[in-house]
Formats: structure tokens, sequence, C-alpha cells
């Protein structure tokens, strides 16, 4: 049996910022993850100015793809908006593989089936054993599975399903766009153009609302594919994969014992533009700050919210699932 104080399971942003944080303070920490790195992540890889600063992501230094929007297109019911920003898109394939290399920890292959206390220990397959242990395997993470699906139960009214595909494409217009509610989506479709070559594009939407509507997410990823072909003459090389993850729930800490839940598989992306990255960083960051400082680990201040809370961000959230979650027991957005 391989021991370690700390483990994390699952390499994504969440793992590798806890793990970082951990190792640079030299504690005696492990990862382990499923896929070998670099490995694919449906994810349309737009990320904020916050995720820049948390992660201190020297831009000019970073080896693969980055690119800059200097404007956001808003498309909603035939009106477009462009908006003025600084938004920044990387490749999920190359980004996660950077930033878990960057941490120095030690990453093993490893599936995680089961998880069990034993004293004042987490064994994990009867394999490892830790003291401290990080669930950071995304929405199907085993340590939420296995310890913390009782004390905080999903919301299905707040599960997203998504449809994506990335490739290479040489795109003419570098900025970012984001279609929603068209053909009635539950949700929002994206362009999001990658540096040098490579583009984005996919729809996700609230599951139980599209049920509701008796369709299925395929449906509006024809809509996308229509679009995509007229506005920007793109012809969709392969057939899109799909992924399934919560947003921001009833989560006020994802603690129990010495047990720590973090990024998606604590349920933590926006409820008004399904951000997960920034939330993922931020929570695992705090994660092994509270390792090492003994300290509190508090999730009730993710707000869920991208666009400040205001009262754009409680209309897009009330859109997405029309008030059904709130029902449902989880709280409006702070
Ligand atoms: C289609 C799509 C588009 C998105 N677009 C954006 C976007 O543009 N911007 C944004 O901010 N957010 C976006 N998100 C959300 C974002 O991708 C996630 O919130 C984010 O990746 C969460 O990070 P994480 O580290 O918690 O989990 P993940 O990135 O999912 O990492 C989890 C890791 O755990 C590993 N793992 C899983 N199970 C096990 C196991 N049993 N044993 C060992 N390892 C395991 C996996 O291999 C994986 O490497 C998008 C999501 C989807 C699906």
């Amino acid at each position: 049996m391989r021991s370690a104080e700390i483990i994390v399971v699952g390499g994504g942003p969440a793992g590798s910022s806890a793990a970082q944080r951990l190792k640079q303070a030299g504690a005696d920490v492990l990862l382990l993850d499923k896929a070998h790195f670099p490995r694919l992540k449906l994810c349309a890889g737009w990320i904020t100015p916050e995720v820049v600063a948390d992660l201190q992501l020297d831009i000019g230094a970073y080896p693969h793809r980055f690119l800059s929007f200097r404007r956001l297109h808003w498309h909603m019911k035939g009106l477009s908006l462009p908006v003025p920003c600084v938004q920044h898109s990387i490749r999920r394939f190359e980004f996660d593989a950077w930033l878990l290399e960057r941490s120095g920890v030690e990453v093993i292959e490893h599936s995680v089936k089961s998880v069990r206390q034993e004293g004042e220990t987490y064994v994990l397959d009867d394999a490892f054993r830790c003291r401290y242990l990080i669930g950071a395997g995304g929405t199907a993470c085993p340590v939420y599975r296995s310890l913390f699906r009782e004390q905080l139960p999903r919301v299905r009214e707040l599960q997203t399903v998504t449809l994506e595909l990335e490739f290479p494409f040489e795109w003419r217009d570098a900025d970012c766009h984001l279609y929603f509610f068209e053909h009635g989506l539950p949700g929002y479709s994206w362009y999001v153009p990658k540096a040098r070559g490579w583009l984005n594009v996919g729809v996700g939407g609230m599951a139980t609302r599209l049920k509701q509507r008796g369709e299925d997410i395929w449906l509006h990823w024809q809509h996308l594919a229509a679009r995509l072909r007229r506005q920007f003459g793109i012809e969709l090389p392969e057939e899109p994969s799909g992924y399934s993850y919560y947003l921001r729930g009833p989560v006020s800490s994802g603690r129990i014992g010495n047990a720590f839940l973090t990024g998606d598989a604590a349920g933590l992306a926006t409820r008004d533009l399904c951000e997960g990255i920034g939330p993922a960083i931020r929570s695992g960051q705090r994660a092994a700050a509270a390792i090492l400082a003994g300290g509190a680990f508090e999730l009730a201040d993710f707000t869920g919210a991208s666009l400040g809370g205001g009262w754009i961000t409680r209309w897009m959230d009330w859109a997405f699932t029309r008030g059904a979650h709130e029902l449902a027991g989880a709280r409006a957005i702070a």
C-alpha cells in the first residue's frame, strides 16, 4: 500500500491547483488521475482575467495556444451585441497538462474506484492511504460518490448537458460568439477561436428543461451546425462528444473530516455562464490552504455568478431553469 500525507484525486484545474500549492509548501502529496496526460477534456477553454491572476500565469511565457478576445458577441432573440472585453481562450488538452506538470507533483495513472475511511486515514482501492484527501475528479468524482453524496445531494435541475467539438480551422473571425436561447434552448451555444488555427464550438443546456420540452441536446447541435455554416461557412468535420456537469448548488462547505471536495466534483460552475475553470482553481487552492494552515474550508462565498451577481446574472439564472432549482433546494444567487 502506497502512503502519502495528502492524496488528490483528479488532475484537472482543481486538482493541479491544489497540488501545486501543497507541493510548493513542501507537503507530501500524491495525485491520481485515471487519464494519461495530455488528455482530452471537453471544454470551450474560455478563461477570465481572474483565472490568469489566480494562477499567476505569465501569458508571455505560456508555451501553448493562448488567444485574447477583443470582443465578445452576445446573440439573443435576433439581436447581436458586441461587448468589448479582455477574455482569453486556451486548449484544455494543452493547458491542463501544462498546469499539472508545473505543479511538480508526482502523478500516478490510476482510476480510483472506492474510497473508505479507516480511523484517521482514507484508503483508496486498498492501494493508497492518506491522512488528507482532496476530491477533484469532476462530475463522476469517486470521493464525492463515496463520502459526500448524502451530505451534498446534487440538484438535478442544475445539471447541464453539452456537446462539443474542437478542431483545426483557419478562422477569420477572432472574436468569441455566444448564442443564447436560440430555438428555445435553455442554455447557449458558442464559437470560441483558439490561437494558431483551432476552433471550439459547442452547445449546452439544462437537462431537466430539455426533457420537459421533449427535446434532446442533439437537436440544438443541428441548429448550431446550420448557424455555423450560414454565418462562418464552417462544415463540421466530425460528430461532437458529450459531457454533463452541475452548476452551483447548495454547497456551503465541501469538507467532511479531512476530506475536501473541489471544482466540478463540488458543483461550483457559475449559474449565468456555466464557467467552471475559475471556481475549480480557486477551490483547489483554498483546499490546499485549509490543509496547510489547519483552517476552515468555506465555499459559501463562491457566488455562482460570472457576470457580477446583478440583475443580468439573476435573469440568466432564471431563464436557464425557470426557477425550478430554487424549488429543488438550491438557493438564489447572492
Ligand atoms: C462542453 C463544456 C464546455 C465548457 N466550457 C467552459 C469554459 O469555456 N470555461 C469554463 O470556465 N468552464 C467551462 N466548462 C466547465 C469546465 O470544463 C469544468 O468546470 C472544469 O473542467 C472543472 O475542473 P475540475 O478540475 O473540477 O474537473 P475536470 O477538469 O473534469 O478534471 C477531473 C479530472 O479527474 C479525473 N478523474 C475522474 N474520475 C477519476 C477517477 N475515478 N480516478 C482518477 N481520476 C479521475 C479525470 O480524468 C480528470 O482529469 C465547460 C464544460 C463543458 C462540459
